[in-house]
C-alpha cells in the first residue's frame, strides 16, 4: 500500500520508495561456514555460551593470592608455598597463613579469595609481606563473571566483526551458521560503452558503473556477478537493443537475488529497461523518485515459484547518480536480504555546513562532499560538512575522496554556511 505522499511529476517521495524496497527484501537463507570466513557474516541463530567465563576463579593482575581471614593485621607476613604460571592448576589448597604468588591468568588455587598486586607486596626468600589492607576477592575475576553456561552470548542477526570473531574463537565454534550472501548480477547499458581494458574510440567512454558498484556490492558483504555492457542499438555483427537487454536479464536471473542495471532507465529514444520489464511481466514498483541525483531509479520485482522474489534496481547511468541511489535505495535492502537486524535504512547523521548548500526545492538533493571531526576551536568534536566543488551528477571526479552526503529536503533551496545539515555517510569517518 502507497501513503497518499504529494508526487510532484509522477515523482514518488525518496522516504516511500525506500520503504517499497525494504518491504520486497526477504531474507535468503543460511548456511553453514568455518570460522575463517566468517568476518563480516551475519550470524543466523543465537549463540549460547556453552561454559562459564571465566570457568574458573583467575587473577586479573601480577601479585600473590591470599585468603582475605588472614589480612587481620597489616602489614603481615605470609609463606609462599608455590608459583603458579598462567596455564597451570595448583595440586593444593592454601592453609592459614599461606600464599601463592599468581600472574595475570592465573588459576586461584583453592583457598585463595583475593590478589594482592605485587606493588603492594615485599619479597623475601619465601616469605611475602603484605603491606595494605586490601577488599575480599580484589582482583579476582570470578568463575562466570563475564557469562555463565547457557548465556546468550550473541544474537541472530549480529553482524560478525572482530571481536565477534575473537569470541566465537573462544567458544571454539570452528562452523558458523550465517545467512547466505546475496549475489548481485551486474550489467551495464549504452553504446557509448567499452570496458575499461579497452581504449575508448572517439565518442565512446569507459564503463566505470561495473567496477564501481561491483566495489559497493561487495563493500556491503555480497558477492557481485558482472554481466557486461548491453549495447543500446543493433548495428552490423553487435547484438543490442531490446533483445539484448532481455538476454542480460535473463542470465542474471538465474543466478543472481538482485540485479543492478545501470542506464537506460529515462526517456531517451534507447533508454528500453523500463518497456522491456515489462514485456517480461516483471512487477514495475517503482518508476521514478524525487531524489537528485537518481531521478530515474526505476525498482521491479520478478517472483519466483518459490521463495523470495528476485530484485531489479534499475539505476540511472550517470556514475554519481547510479552511486547516489545504490546507497540511499540498494544497500539498505542488501542489509535487510542479509539477514541484519533493523534498522537498514542508512545512518543518518547532522553536520554543520562550511559552505553554503544549494538545492532546486523540487527534490530531495543529495550533496556530496567530505565530513570531517572538528579538531579544535570552540566546535571540537563536532562534524563538519565540506561540500565538493561542484554537483554535476556525471562527475565521477570529484565524488572521489568524498564520504557523505549532505541531504537537502524538498522545499529547501538553501543551507547557510554554519547551519545544521543532515548527511549520510558513506564510508565510516575516522
Ligand atoms: P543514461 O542513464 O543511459 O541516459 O546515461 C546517462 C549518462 O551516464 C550518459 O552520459 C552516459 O554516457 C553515462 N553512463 C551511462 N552508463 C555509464 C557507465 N556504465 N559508466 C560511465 N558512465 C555511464
Ligand atoms: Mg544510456
Amino acid at each position: 500500500m502507497l501513503p497518499d505522499s504529494p508526487r510532484p511529476n509522477g515523482m514518488m517521495p525518496v522516504v516511500d520508495a525506500e520503504r517499497i524496497v525494504l518491504e520486497s527484501a526477504q531474507i535468503l537463507g543460511t548456511e553453514w561456514i568455518e570460522l575463517g570466513d566468517a568476518m563480516g557474516r551475519v550470524l543466523a541463530s543465537d549463540l549460547l555460551s556453552p561454559q562459564d567465563f571465566p570457568p574458573a576463579p583467575t587473577s586479573s593482575m601480577d601479585g600473590y593470592g591470599v585468603r582475605h581471614a588472614d589480612l587481620v593485621t597489616i602489614p603481615c607476613d605470609l609463606s609462599v608455598i608455590e608459583t603458579l604460571p598462567a596455564g597451570t592448576v595448583s595440586q593444593t589448597s592454601l592453609q592459614p597463613g599461606q600464599a601463592a604468588r599468581l600472574f595475570t591468568g592465573s588459576e586461584l588455587p583453592p583457598g585463595a579469595d583475593t590478589i594482592v598486586i605485587q606493588e603492594d607486596t615485599q619479597r623475601t626468600g619465601d616469605t611475602v609481606r603484605i603491606l595494605g589492607a586490601y577488599p575480599r576477592g580484589k582482583f579476582v575475576r570470578q568463575q562466570g563473571q563475564f557469562c555463565q553456561a547457557g548465556d546468550r552470548l550473541m544474537a541472530t542477526g549480529q553482524v560478525l566483526g572482530a571481536p565477534e570473531v575473537a569470541l566465537l574463537a573462544a567458544v571454539r565454534r570452528l562452523n558458523v551458521q550465517v545467512y547466505r550472501q546475496v549475489r548481485v548480477g551486474i550489467f551495464s547499458t549504452g553504446d557509448e560503452l567499452v570496458s575499461p581494458e579497452q581504449p575508448p574510440k572517439p565518442g565512446q567512454i569507459v564503463d566505470s558503473n561495473q567496477p564501481g558498484l561491483s566495489a559497493l556490492v561487495r563493500q556491503a558483504g555480497a558477492i557481485p556477478h558482472r554481466f557486461g555492457i548491453v549495447k543500446d542499438t543493433e548495428s552490423g555483427e553487435i547484438s543490442g537493443g531490446k533483445a539484448a537487454l532481455k538476454q542480460a536479464i535473463a542470465s542474471a536471473l538465474s543466478a543472481c537475488d538482485v540485479i543492478l542495471s545501470s542506464g537506460g532507465v529515462s526517456v531517451g529514444d534507447y533508454d528500453h529497461v523500463e518497456s522491456v520489464l515489462e514485456e517480461l511481466g516483471a512487477d514495475i514498483l517503482i518508476r521514478k523518485v524525487a531524489i537528485k541525483p537518481g531521478k530515474p531509479f526505476t525498482f521491479a520485482l520478478f517472483p519466483r515459484e518459490s521463495g523470495a522474489p528476485q530484485l531489479y534496481c534499475g539505476l540511472p547511468g550517470n556514475p554519481v547518480s547510479a552511486m547516489v541511489c545504490f546507497w540511499r535505495f540498494v544497500l539498505p535492502a542488501l542489509r535487510k536480504l542479509h539477514g541484519q537486524r533493523p534498522p537498514w535504512s542508512p545512518g543518518f547523521t547532522t553536520a554543520i555546513a562550511q559552505s553554503d548548500l544549494k538545492a532546486g526545492g523540487v527534490r530531495e538533493t543529495y550533496l556530496w562532499g567530505r565530513v570531517a571531526i572538528a579538531r579544535g576551536g570552540p566546535e571540537a568534536g563536532q562534524l563538519h560538512f565540506f561540500p565538493a566543488n561542484e554537483h554535476g551528477s556525471g562527475n565521477l571526479v570529484n565524488l572521489a575522496g568524498t564520504n557523505a552526503l549532505a541531504i537537502l529536503p524538498v522545499g529547501t533551496r538553501r543551507v547557510q554556511v554554519g547551519a545544521t545539515v543532515l548527511t549520510l555517510l558513506t564510508v565510516p569517518i575516522a
